[in-house]
């Protein structure tokens, strides 16, 4: 890393003096690293500028949610769900990020009861009374990429699925509190791995959360099932997605092999998941995409 006089103009884009901008910050990334500790980059440290756009896409991907709440319920097909992502996002002048991405052929990902995470949306697949379906929508404005989910239940759903979709959300607030500058993502895996497990539930290990903003995903892998302090430190800026996938079974899952894309539950006990991209601030985090 290039080094920086106290009086150099600071490497973040700025403009400031190094002192008055990230020289503390950085001596302090680089005591934790002499610790032994993962640090992250500075590429992971978004500008105000790109914390703003990440923002402002967030926004767009909020309001198409909202608009899933409204429309979704029994008989509403997934690929309906699709059409109202895409014809809304493209309207706000966005892009939905899964379109094409890798190959994927839709707009959003819809996954219903057993199926953990990236569900195909189809004209085949009605939602009935009683199910429970992840909604997640991704959205890139302005070249910045925003990410997040909610849990529906569709109908009148048994007290077993009701209870899976709260813990799954309690487990975001119990992961929300460990963001803070100078923790470590491991301190919220556990907190959410600890909760999952007091409820008899078990938490996705393969599949994890992502830095996000500048591309759909970027380091770092973020893990819910590593231990209090442990894996990457929490700095300033940092924007990352919480989403843990909370499994009424097992925590081992399988991808459909026609599709490449559906991931199961491998005992096919029904599975939820939300999700919210965050940014790390001085004195906690903000959430970008409630
Ligand atoms: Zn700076």
């Amino acid at each position: 890393m290039e080094k920086l006089g106290r009086n150099d103009k600071c490497w973040c884009g700025s403009g400031k003096k190094y002192k008055s901008c990230h020289m503390a910050i950085d001596d302090k990334i680089h005591y934790y690293e002499l610790q032994g500790h993962i640090v992250p980059d500075r590429d992971m440290l978004k500008t105000p500028e790109q914390i703003e756009g990440i923002r402002v896409s967030s926004k767009i991907n909020v309001a198409v949610l909202d608009a899933v709440e409204k429309m979704i319920g029994p008989g509403v097909s997934t690929e309906e769900i699709d059409k109202l992502v895409y014809d809304m996002t493209t309207e706000m002048g966005g892009i939905p990020a899964p379109l094409n991405y890798d190959g994927f052929p839709k707009s959003v990902c819809t996954s219903i009861n057993e199926v953990v995470c990236h569900g195909i949306p189809s004209s085949d697949v009605i939602l009935k009374d009683g199910d429970i379906v992840n909604v997640d929508v991704s959205t890139i404005y302005n070249g910045y990429f925003s990410d997040s989910s909610r849990m529906f239940c569709i109908g009148k759903v048994d007290a077993e699925k009701e209870k899976l979709v709260r813990v799954a959300r309690e487990c975001i607030d119990l992961g929300l509190e460990q963001v803070k500058p100078w923790n470590f993502l491991g301190d919220m895996a556990q907190a959410i791995n600890d909760h999952a497990k007091a409820n008899g539930y078990s938490v996705v290990v393969d599949i994890g959360g992502h830095g996000v903003g500048l591309e759909f995903h970027e380091e770092p892998f973020v893990s819910y099932v590593t231990k209090k302090g442990t894996e990457m430190l929490m700095v300033p800026s940092m924007v990352f997605t919480i989403e843990p996938m909370i499994n009424a079974g097992t925590c081992e899952i399988e991808i459909d092999e026609a599709d490449g894309w559906t991931v199961y539950t491998a005992d096919r006990k029904p599975s939820a998941q939300w999700e919210v991209t965050v940014v790390v601030i001085d004195d906690g985090y903000e959430i970008l995409t409630w």
